[in-house]
């Protein structure tokens, strides 16, 4: 009997964005569960291959399914091909705009911070307001992004935090969160402290 010696192909491993399905569902969990994630709202990808896998248009970070992942294979001119059971989130040009110009990124998170949001005047901050998921919004993000920032605000909008793995972006979403988070309440407890 021949003896087992291996696959007898050859296989190209795609780029590990330290992610996949279940990656995408275990980051939205712990997003969720930090607080970060306001209503549900936010969305997450990974670089995979020549793609990214990102959450589903209106999918609730803190409980997702494999149904809630979808594979985008190319944006462009508004046009988006995608594999999946739902449309991809509505910040799929940002997320495809930001793999695009910044090779080593490889994650992306986005969340609504309050947080962060309301105490982080020191964070760099996209310079115009621009309506969801447009190519405008899109460029403001790479350009505050822009040249090595990991973590801004989205002016008026949310937060978005990068890395090179998947876990990488969701830590830094959290640690500026506990920051932001902490901030406040020493904040709240001097000001009572004098009253
Ligand atoms: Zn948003």
């Amino acid at each position: 009997m021949e003896k087992y010696t291996g696959t007898k192909f050859r296989t190209i491993l795609e780029a590990d964005g330290a992610g996949s399905e279940s990656g995408l569902i275990a980051a939205g969990k712990t997003l969720s569960k930090i607080g970060v994630v306001a209503k549900a709202v936010g969305n997450i990808s990974v670089r995979i291959g020549g793609g990214m896998l990102i959450t589903g248009a209106g999918s609730d970070l803190g409980d997702m399914s494999a149904e809630d992942i979808v594979y985008v294979g190319d944006y462009r001119a508004g046009v988006c091909r995608a594999r999946g059971k739902k449309e991809p989130s509505s910040e799929t040009p940002m997320h495809w705009s930001v793999y695009s110009e910044f090779p080593e990124v490889n994650a992306i998170v986005h969340v609504h911070d309050k947080a962060v949001m309301e105490n982080g005047a020191v964070i760099k901050t996209t310079e115009r307001e621009e309506p969801y998921g447009t190519p405008e919004l899109a460029g403001q993000v790479v350009d505050a992004l822009r040249p090595d920032n990991r973590y801004i605000i989205i002016k008026n909008h949310g937060c978005l935090a990068v890395g090179k793995t998947l876990s990488e972006a969701v830590k830094l979403a959290m640690d500026f969160h506990e920051r932001f988070a902490n901030d406040k309440k020493k904040f709240h407890r001097k000001f009572l402290c004098r009253i």
